[in-house]
């Protein structure tokens, strides 16, 4: 069968209320090559500063963006903003766009009790949801 998204119209806009970007310990931003030293680049900083305070790894080496206060993401500012968005990783980029989520109707709606901007707005193209997970699945290669 078809994944959802083909067989249905997703809407979406985003209301820019950053709940997405608070983590509440559930998952994590992962980087993908170069997106580490795309945001350092943006801020600025040196490599072992930048590595100390806004990287983590888990256990199996993986390289993810370290947390805030509160399991908001790091980059996540006072005003619910993203403070590097022009940098910020493809994973922040596609989100809702994930393959697990626009597969089934049932993750898509169990997705927008988190994201309000899930069934808000206009149709989104599917041109743009395949891009989305296209591009998921490049960095996951
Ligand atoms: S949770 Fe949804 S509506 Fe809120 S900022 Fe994230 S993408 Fe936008
Ligand atoms: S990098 Fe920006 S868009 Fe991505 S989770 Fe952090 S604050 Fe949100």
């Amino acid at each position: 069968m078809q994944p959802f998204f083909e067989r249905h119209s997703l809407h979406f806009s985003c209301t820019a209320c950053g709940k997405c970007c608070a983590t509440a310990g559930e998952y994590y931003v992962f980087l993908g090559a170069g997106e580490a030293e795309a945001i350092r680049e943006q801020l600025g900083l040196s490599k072992s500063w930048f590595r100390r305070r806004y990287l983590d790894r888990l256990e199996e080496g993986v390289l993810v963006l370290a947390t805030g206060q509160d399991e908001r993401c790091i980059f996540l500012d006072s005003d619910g903003r993203c403070s590097i968005y022009t940098a910020r990783p493809l994973q922040c980029r596609t989100y809702p766009f994930w393959p697990e989520l626009v597969g089934s109707q049932r993750a898509w709606q169990r997705e927008a009790a988190r994201c309000e901007g899930i069934n808000r707005g206009a149709r989104v193209p599917r041109q743009t949801i395949r891009k989305a997970l296209k591009a998921c699945t490049e960095q996951e290669g």
